[in-house]
């Protein structure tokens, strides 16, 4: 993917801190919260969140919230998950076929076969 040419076309100006943000979102395989951003970059908190929020604005981010945490993934990757309440582990499910366009993210939230024993 050519990031700076993702950032222009959804209106946002590349910096280098954007362009790590998004190779890093488009390189995970779940969700991501904003402090594991915060150890895989050199940017503190406060400025991550702004550009997640900025993110968030343009449509090109979205955020699932578990366990009064923040999860972010590319909008263009959403998917669906179950989330655990007890061990807070996130899996990944097969998006349900809703009968409408625009789904952002969908979690169901449950107790897992683990914890249930
Ligand atoms: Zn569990």
């Amino acid at each position: 993917m050519d990031i700076k040419k993702f950032l222009n076309e959804h209106g946002i100006t590349p910096t280098s801190l954007r362009e790590e943000i998004i190779n890093i979102l488009s390189n995970i395989e779940k969700p991501i919260s904003c402090d594991e951003l915060v150890e895989q970059t050199s940017a503190n908190k406060t400025t991550i969140y702004r550009n997640l929020t900025l993110f968030e604005e343009k449509n090109i981010l979205i955020s699932s919230e578990t366990n009064r945490k923040h999860f972010y993934e590319l909008a263009k990757e959403a998917k669906a998950y179950f989330v655990c309440d007890k061990c807070h582990k996130m899996e990944e499910i097969t998006m349900p076929n809703l009968d409408k366009k625009h789904v952002k993210s969908v979690v169901i939230k449950g107790i897992c076969d683990e914890c249930y024993k």
